[in-house]
């Protein structure tokens, strides 16, 4: 089955790695056919190269629009010459076939990337490219079609010895370039379906139902989440801004655990936008979160929420990590730090901790969608950000007690926004801008409660850090009981969605209480 290469089409955006073929070329006579550019570059390189126009009889046109779309080039790409009829057809039409073809697209995800504008960034919609690559591939009971540079090397082989590529040779180069077309098409969707909306005058039309989204291989992992589980890290090829490109400027290598604890961590620090915010986060939830003047401040404070913890933790900063903070920092065993930016004397201070992962990571997330799995399936939503009227406290309604002091209700404030990067059922005891107790990722909110009173009080040198602090739970109360047990340790004032068949029994326990307790009527589950 193998077919030997004789004679080639190329036609390529990225010129890089021609060398090897074109030696390839001039040593075996092979014929080359090409375009514009291409063809110019591997005439420098010493290569015969026969023009496109040559064979389609036909100037390349419209600023390259039109090229290679002509049926002396697809007929010889498509023409199956296992076929004996087609064999006859092309010779009848004096149209002579390809052995293997090399293409490589316009650079369609790195112009958007590059914040083109629109009309750019539709030039470089490649229409030839993935015509010439998909006729190629499905026609790989005859012709090699190379996409990947990687394998110029493989083809300068081939030819250079004579022995071409075998069926299943060819058949799993087309797989690869049907995989590169795929992938095209799903980032262009992927632009296309965020900047071209449906107008109103469409709006019988029917919807887009195919979620399509491409992913680029960005490295392979050390392991998953234990060392049997293999794993890499796959990015969005449309930007460059994301959490998942971050730049790591210390450290070894991040872990998959590593990037799951510090994407909780710089989740739990972005969605405060007006504050200075610090998060310490372990396996996924915080082990505190503060809010403080400086920087160094709001670490102090977080950290000392649960110094047991923090351990072995991952610490985000919602600004520039100060000199004064890296001090504190560095005597913590602590596995990632993430920042938007490092002053000069910070980075070079924790430089110097070999193992600790250092990250330049943005100061907010794009919009996304969140994507989770589940067997044979994807969950796909919007993610959640501070952006209900709930979650502003002018909105909040006062079901028991008087309406909080303004000490109280910034605590409270505090409180509502830091519980969203909690594990459900989340409760966050509060104070001064800091956690001092969370209860998370409970069955019940119940133990959650508990759980947040017990870390407070246990983990307090004897101090009650419960006595006047303020509380919130990420949904409801259901019944009475989980609230009391944050009453009954002299919790003062809670905020939480409400909603609950059982409000007014709650409400009642609060006012029973003495304490103050607002509801948002939004809610921030966090599973
Ligand atoms: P060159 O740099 O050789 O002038 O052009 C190479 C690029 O043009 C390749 O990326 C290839 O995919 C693309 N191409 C080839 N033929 C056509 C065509 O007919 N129309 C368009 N739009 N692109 C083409």
């Amino acid at each position: 089955t193998a077919r030997p290469v004789r004679r080639v089409l190329v036609s390529v955006f990225h010129k890089e790695g021609l060398e090897t073929l074109a030696q390839a070329f001039v040593e075996s006579g092979t014929e080359v056919v090409s375009t514009g550019s291409t063809a110019a570059f591997l005439k420098n390189l010493g290569v015969n190269v026969t023009p496109a126009e040559d064979v389609t009889g036909f100037p390349e046109c419209l600023e390259g629009r039109v090229k290679t779309l002509h049926p002396h080039i697809h007929a010889g790409i498509l023409a199956d010459m296992t076929n004996p009829d087609h064999a006859a057809q092309l010779d009848k039409l004096e149209i002579k076939p390809f052995d293997a073809v090399v293409v490589n697209l316009y650079p369609f995800a790195d112009t958007v990337r590059s914040g083109a504008s629109e009309a750019d960034i539709i030039e470089k919609i490649d229409i030839g490219g993935p015509s010439m690559v998909r006729g190629a591939a499905k026609n790989a009971a005859t012709v090699a079609v190379i996409t990947d540079p990687q394998d110029y090397a493989l083809l300068a082989e081939r030819i250079t010895n004579g022995s071409g590529f075998t069926l299943p040779e060819r058949r799993y180069l087309a797989a690869k370039a049907f995989a590169h077309t795929s992938a095209y098409d799903a980032t262009i969707i992927e632009w296309a379906s965020k900047h071209w909306t449906k107008p109103e005058t469409l709006d019988k039309a029917g919807e887009i139902t195919t979620y399509t989204r491409t992913w680029d291989k960005e490295s392979v992992l050390r392991y998953g989440e234990n060392s049997h589980q293999s794993a890499s890290l796959y990015v969005d090829p449309l930007t460059a801004a994301d959490f998942a490109h971050a730049e790591q400027l210390g450290g070894k290598a991040m872990s998959y655990n590593n990037y799951v604890d510090a994407d909780a961590a710089w989740r739990s620090v972005w969605d405060f936008p007006e504050d200075i915010a610090v998060a310490v986060v372990k396996h996924n939830n915080p082990c505190g979160l503060a809010i403080g003047e400086t920087v160094a401040e709001a670490h102090r404070k977080a950290h000392a929420c649960d110094p047991m913890s923090a351990y072995g933790g991952v610490i985000a900063a919602n600004t520039t990590v100060t000199l004064e903070m890296a001090q504190n920092v560095k005597p913590i065993f602590t596995e990632v730090i993430v920042a938007p930016d490092f002053e000069p004397d910070a980075l070079e201070l924790l430089q110097t901790k070999k193992n600790l992962r250092i990250l330049k990571v943005p100061a907010r997330p794009a919009a996304h969608a969140q994507i989770r799995q589940i067997d044979g399936g994807l969950l796909v939503q919007d993610m959640d950000v501070f952006q209900s009227e709930g979650d502003n406290p002018e909105n909040w309604t006062l079901v028991a007690g008087e309406a909080a002091d303004d000490t109280t209700l910034k605590d409270l404030a505090f409180a509502w926004r830091a519980v969203r990067s909690v594990k459900s059922n989340a409760i966050l005891i509060a104070h001064d801008g800091a956690t001092v107790g969370i209860g998370m990722g409970q069955v019940n909110r119940v133990d959650s409660s508990h759980l947040a009173v017990d870390r407070a009080n246990t983990l307090a040198d004897g101090q009650n850090r419960t006595q006047g602090a303020v509380a919130a739970s990420d949904a409801f109360f259901p019944f009475a009981d989980g609230m009391k047990i944050l009453t009954d340790a002299g919790v003062k004032a809670i905020v939480h969605p409400g909603g609950s068949i059982r409000d007014e029994e709650v409400f009642a326990a609060a006012e029973e209480a003495g304490i103050t307790m607002y509801v948002t009527g939004t809610r921030h589950f966090f599973h």
